[in-house]
């Protein structure tokens, strides 16, 4: 008996051991389903006629994001939400997309997409109406750039801020340094294959961690048929550096991403 009792006793301890080895499940990865989910009434895509090289003021708010100034830059003269109207066409098409197709999907807060730096009314770089420009020469010039928050979770909504760890011994990096804490890989996979429809849309950069798992997610919303064919295809435009190699995604992208229109 006791002999019995003490080969219990160690499968007992053998099995809370093989009990503790197994791995705790994943982090919740949301079970999506195939693509391309519901039926969505969406704004146009592309912008037709005559004045859609005209730079334009976005509206503060529509379906699915919102366009949040900042203080002293809330009049039409201090304004840096001025950008051309075909690529505010698609901005506007891509956030509706992602609020209606992404509804119910349990990969982050759900919140609207939160817009930043554009060009200002003249279409100067933001910042130089006090001569102070906050972006380099040649960005964010004549409408032709956006800067649009990542979606996120664990986060109560959309704003621009870090996605990820980008500060070692209180120094500022400007990038992440470890994987992306606050990320809603999917949703913002998705709005970049939004974007990527759009076959005017040159380059989206985004920071060089944060790209493994959205590239992670585009690949999979492509297999899955969420994001279109011809954006898929058009992967190679998501721009990012790993390391500095001037080409300027290494720095800056930790809290945003930069969306560029083709310069002609
Ligand atoms: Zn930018």
């Amino acid at each position: 008996m006791r002999y019995l009792l003490a080969i219990a006793a160690v499968a007992t301890i053998v099995a809370a051991i093989v009990v503790h080895r197994i791995p705790s499940p994943r982090a919740a990865r949301p079970s999506l389903g195939p693509g391309p989910g519901p039926a969505c009434a969406l704004p146009p895509r592309t912008c037709i006629g005559n004045d859609c090289d005209e730079i334009v003021e976005m509206p503060l708010a529509g379906p699915g994001y919102v366009d949040v100034q900042l203080e002293g830059e809330q009049t039409p003269d201090s304004s840096t939400s001025f950008l051309r109207r075909d690529l505010m066409t698609i901005v506007r098409y891509a956030a509706a997309k992602v609020e209606c197709k992404a509804r119910d999907w349990p990969s982050g807060n759900g919140g609207e997409i939160v817009l930043g730096d554009m060009s200002e009314r003249d279409g100067s770089r933001p910042g130089m109406h006090i001569g102070s420009p906050r972006h380099p020469e040649q960005t964010h010039v004549g409408g032709r750039d956006i800067d649009i928050a990542y979606f996120q979770r664990d986060t109560l909504d959309n704003q621009l801020r870090p996605i990820c760890r980008h500060q070692e011994h209180g120094v500022e990096l400007y990038r992440c340094i470890a994987p992306p804490t606050r990320l809603d890989a999917w949703r913002t996979a998705l709005f970049i294959g939004a974007l990527l429809e759009e076959t005017r849309v040159r380059v989206i950069g985004v920071d060089g961690t944060a790209a493994t798992p959205i590239l992670a997610a585009f690949d999979e919303l492509c297999e899955t048929a969420w994001i279109d064919k011809a954006a898929c295809n058009r992967r190679n435009r998501i721009a990012f550096e790993t390391s500095d190699t001037g080409r300027g995604w290494f720095r800056g992208h930790h809290n945003h991403m930069h969306v560029s229109w083709w310069r002609h």
